[in-house]
């Protein structure tokens, strides 16, 4: 009578279903029907590195459960992801391997995906894409020409590290104590014209719009107000001899302590201050030394004295000083300096000695100065997105002697890379192809030369959540545009690491500057994402994973040995998404025997029930504990509905766990008091164990997709499984 009930064979049942997946076409984001809801799930993008890690697992691992609790509750899910496909860490794999970037990123493009199948992860890979696919970077150069046109791109001197072996710019870490990474010389630092993204005019719709983000988990927003850097105080006007000054404190009862104030070199009327041929000099010496590097430091952060003083708050003539210090600390603007209130403005003032040591009267100043207005600033600002590197995507501008830096038109693009480039790391590979490099002008007519910087891949990365929401057929006419993005914009939920600020910030500016230039109207608050979960890093033995220490774990080992199912339970159970995930075995034992004791106790129950005869005065006496049970079942049901909406998977797995061992528990109080289960207890047992398996395919869909076949309840047609609303345990007549 009895049916075979194979052992927990996690190579087996994962592949039959995922070939059953596969087949269903599960994954495909549907077409939303009216009234149904459209959830868009956006996972990081990952670089085309080679091999998934174990942060890739978590992160993939956390939002494929959410995707699939939301698919069970019925509404429309897109799980989308691409890959963050250009940039340096390729570019350097390839001069590595002496082969074209492009070959590169495919190899590694069809491994991870392949580790991600082997994970079970429901992306609807169809619509996976790479940001160095000529469809897609197409659109980083419509944007790059949108954002210029709206005057949000210009141009600039700036400062980059070169190697002069080498014939290169390189990134910062290319350059190893001050030195090449590649011939190890001294690296100077040079200046060059450079490509900026104007962030600034956002930055306070983006503060205002943190305090009122649903759904954002503390960590995400946290990230959001250290980026944006805000500092709350006052500011003042002052005279002086380079004209009008306002300068900013955030020591708002300490503005008649000011004993200097600091410009910022990136203030728009530094020149005005700085006219004298020495100073100038000084200045020019300041912008070209490289002080980025050490600008936030107070001890060795360079200082210029302009030799000019500005009439202070208190009356007393104040130095008027220049140091990039002021950026590091409120962005570009000029600051009062406040030796007896600011740790780092005495280091300062003990650097200068037209300061001056004197430091009294805390007391006497306690006061507001008249004038003083309610002020802020923000420490967020341009960012360079031009870099000198083969890799990446082509600027979109060709640069004429008579008519400038002229912009492609838009019906010219894609500027197309050359795919049989090979980076050396000696030059720019691309400045060295005539056949990328002439070209008319596109304004005269005129041979002019196409620019040949490439986009940093963090300017690719501002649009990264966009494409997976187009099909991928109409992605080569159509993008930003498409009527498809209104119903899946904003994402419903981003999922990234802790270290994805910089990018979300950014992402969350471009939103807002597309929104007012057109294509993103729709998007009145102009937020890509409605909701952000952030998560830490997975380390081992207490430090990162790194070759270098020799304690990286390899998810393929890992699914090999034990199966997907084992190893997404034991990610998303070993912390919750706001701790830093110290892996060990011990979860993925934990998670392990989870599975086999669940397996082979569901299978015996199961088949139990088919023997299992009817009493009803036996059934009457244990009819309070099929209540009880059935108690559990709605509360633990309830419960991990409540942890799966806010993607606190943990807690979620956990009362999985506990519901499991009610079930148990419930068996054991039935046999205590008569011995063998009625038919009655045997129904609701089964019945709780369906309801504890639908409940845990958010997280090991396989074995909970087989378990169901196996239960007998439902047949392949009923799959993929409705999230459960309740066990069918009957209520008991009294009560
Ligand atoms: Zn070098
Ligand atoms: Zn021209």
């Amino acid at each position: 009578m009895s049916k075979t009930k194979p052992n927990y064979d996690a190579a087996r049942i994962e592949a039959s279903r995922q070939a059953a997946w596969e087949q269903r076409g599960d994954y495909e984001a549907p077409s939303p029907e009216e009234g149904q809801a459209r959830v868009y799930v956006k996972p990081s993008s990952p670089f085309t590195s080679g091999n998934l890690h174990m942060g890739h697992v978590r992160d993939y691992s956390i939002g494929d459960a959410y995707a699939r609790f939301r698919r069970a509750r019925g509404d429309a899910v897109l799980l989308g992801f691409g890959f963050d496909a250009f940039g340096l860490p390729a570019e350097l794999a390839a001069i590595e391997r002496q082969e074209p970037p492009a070959e590169w990123v495919a190899q590694c493009g069809e491994r991870m995906l392949g580790q991600m199948k082997r994970l079970g992860f429901s992306f609807d890979y169809d619509r996976v894409f790479y940001s160095s696919d000529e469809s897609q970077y197409r659109w980083s150069q419509w944007l790059f020409l949108t954002l210029l046109e709206a005057g949000l791109i210009y141009s600039e001197d700036a400062t980059v590290d070169w190697c002069d072996t080498c014939q290169t710019t390189l990134a910062s870490i290319q350059v190893e104590d001050g030195r090449c990474w590649r011939c190890h010389n001294e690296v100077r630092l040079i200046r060059r014209p450079t490509w900026f993204l104007r962030i600034t005019p956002y930055l306070e719709e983006n503060d205002r719009n943190t305090e009122r983000l649903r759904n954002w988990d503390d960590l995400s927003l946290s990230t959001q107000r250290y980026i944006l850097g805000r500092s709350d105080g006052v500011e003042l006007d002052l005279e002086g001899s380079g004209g009008s000054l306002t300068v900013f404190s955030p020591h708002r009862r300490a503005l008649a302590l000011a004993r200097f104030v600091l410009l910022s070199p990136r203030h728009p009327d530094v020149e005005a201050w700085t006219e004298s041929a020495g100073v100038r000099e000084e200045l020019e010496r300041m912008r070209s030394g490289g002080w980025e590097r050490s600008a936030r430091d107070a001890r060795s952060v360079p200082i210029v004295d302009t030799g000019a003083t500005i009439a202070g708050p208190g009356g007393a003539e104040l130095p008027v000083l220049v140091s990039p210090l002021v950026d590091a600390r409120y962005g570009p603007t000029a600051a009062f300096g406040i030796p007896a209130v600011d740790e780092a403005d005495a280091e300062l003032g003990r650097r200068m000695d037209r300061v001056g040591a004197e430091q009294g009267g805390e007391e006497a100043a306690a006061a507001p100065v008249p004038g003083a207005r309610e002020a802020k600033r923000y420490r967020a600002n341009d960012f360079s997105i031009s870099r000198q590197r083969s890799w990446g995507t082509p600027i979109p501008i060709v640069h004429c002697e008579s008519c400038g830096a002229v912009p492609v038109a838009a019906e010219d693009l894609p500027v197309v890379l050359p795919r049989d480039i090979v980076a050396t790391g000696e030059g720019n590979p691309l400045a060295e192809r005539p056949d990328f490099v002439d070209v008319a002008c596109p304004r005269c007519g005129a041979p002019a030369k196409r620019e040949t910087d490439t986009l940093d891949c963090h300017f690719d990365a501002l649009w990264l959540w966009v494409p997976a929401a187009v099909p991928p057929a109409d992605r080569a006419e159509q993008m930003f545009t498409h009527p498809d993005l209104r119903q899946w914009l904003p994402a419903e939920r981003l999922v990234a690491g802790g270290d994805s600020g910089g990018f979300v910030f950014d992402q969350r500016i471009v939103t807002k500057a597309l929104r007012d230039i057109g294509p993103f109207a729709f998007l009145e608050e102009g937020e890509p994402f409605a909701g952000c979960l952030f998560h830490e890093m997975v380390i081992a033995d207490g430090r990162k994973m790194s070759k270098h220490l020799g304690n990286v774990v390899n998810p393929d080992e890992l699914v090999a040995q034990y199966g997907a199912d084992t190893v997404r339970l034991a990610v998303l159970y070993a912390a919750g998404p706001a701790k830093t995930l110290n892996w060990s075995d011990g979860a993925l034992r934990f998670a392990n025997r989870f599975l086999r004791n669940l397996w082979t106790y569901s299978q015996d129950r199961f088949a139990q029930l088919e023997e299992a005869t009817h009493d009803p005065a036996a059934a009457a006496d244990t009819e309070h504990l099929r209540d009880r049970l059935r108690k559990w079942c709605e509360n633990g049901l309830q419960r991990i509905t409540e942890d799966v909406e806010q993607l606190q998977m943990h807690k979620a797995i956990r009362n999985v766990t506990r519901l499991f061992e009610r079930v148990q528990d419930f068996e054991k109080r039935v046999l205590q008091r008569r011995g063998q289960l009625d038919r009655a207890d045997a129904e609701a047992q089964v019945a709780a164990l369906v309801l504890l398996i639908e409940a845990l395919g958010p997280f090991a869909p396989h074995t909970s997709e087989e378990l169901l076949l196996a239960s007998g309840q439902l047949d392949s047609s009923g799959l993929p499984a409705p999230w459960p609303r309740s066990a069918p345990i009957p209520v008991a007549a009294g009560g």
